[in-house]
């Protein structure tokens, strides 16, 4: 099997010896912040948009980073080169750094800087050609006046607690609301309803991370001439739509064709969301910040 590097504070180790103190308050309480990144075809996918995001979720939690954002791109590059990745999942992880075991971060030394590169799939391929079947949970969103969902900060519990009551339900995502029981999201990904030529997706003032890959559906939606709409809408409104689909950096677009045992559309994912999926992939392996110049190398 090929070797896998990974990046940790400065050094690039092996997979079996990449480890951070236990004295990190990222181990210890979930003090960081992180993003998932893809690269498709050696071109890393809105970089800029997923480095801007970090930059912001770091000055919420008073992090400092301790990189420039040419310095970290430099890193993400390196890591996939080292790994000769062309087509992979980004995981970059700024932490608090080691501390005492106290909560104070201002004990905290230099902030920890992780990039993990791997070849993984959120869900089996077998899933993006027969839609996900998912469920409405009762752990509602973080609310935004308590620990904004806006900030990717490495406590994901609330995200945690949802994957668990979608587990027990036999279904492999769930949808969150939020504490006004309109659709927020699911646990790693945003969400969009198709009605007739109208596509949903709920604002960011519901409370639901400000998806990089929300974003760009968007911008295709309004390219390709749907009416794209960002409104609050609520589970009645998913139970009724043509299409349901969820966005995410690891899951991509991926069809549902049931919520909470109710079939969407005709139980197979819809034209509106292959359409959508189709001009994704189409942009995504043309866009980006380019890995390799020259030759080409294959993953392993
Ligand atoms: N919501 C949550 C809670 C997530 O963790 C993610 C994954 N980062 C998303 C939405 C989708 O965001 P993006 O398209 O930027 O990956």
């Amino acid at each position: 099997m090929q070797e896998q590097w990974v990046y940790v504070n400065g050094e690039y180790v092996l997979k079996d010896d990449a480890k951070v103190s236990v004295y990190d308050h990222g181990f210890l309480y979930g003090d960081g912040v992180f993003e998932g990144i893809r690269v498709y075809n050696g071109n890393v996918y809105r970089l800029d948009e997923h480095l801007q995001r970090l930059y912001e979720s770091a000055q919420s939690i008073m992090l400092n980073i301790p990189h420039t954002k040419e310095e970290l791109t430099n890193i993400i590059v390196e890591t996939l080169q080292k790994n000769q990745y062309r087509d992979a999942y980004i995981r970059l992880v700024v932490s608090r750094g080691k501390g005492n075991l106290g909560l104070d971060p201002f004990t905290c030394g230099k902030p920890g800087v992780i990039v993990i590169t791997e070849q993984l799939a959120l869900f089996p391929k077998k899933l993006y050609e027969t839609g996900l079947e998912i469920i409405t949970v009762a752990s509602r969103r973080n609310r935004p006046d308590v620990l904004s969902p806006k900030v990717k900060s490495l406590n994901y519990l609330n995200n945690i607690l949802v994957k668990i009551e979608a587990s027990l339900a036999g279904v492999s995502e769930a949808l969150m609301l939020n504490d006004q029981g309109y659709v927020a999201e699911g646990s790693a990904d945003n969400v969009f309803i198709v009605k007739g030529n109208t596509i949903k997706t709920p604002p960011g003032y519901l409370g639901a991370l400000e998806g990089i890959t929300r974003n760009a559906i968007v911008e295709i939606a309004n390219e390709l001439g749907y009416k794209m709409v960002e409104e609050p809408f609520t589970r009645h409104d998913v139970y009724v739509a043509d299409e349901v689909f969820l966005t995410g950096t690891a899951a991509e677009v991926i069809a549902v064709v049931k919520v909470d045992g109710r079939v969407i559309g005709n139980g197979a994912p819809g034209e509106h969301t292959n359409k959508l999926l189709e001009a994704f992939r189409k942009k995504v392996v043309e866009e980006g910040v380019k890995v390799y110049t020259g030759q080409t190398v294959q993953a392993g």
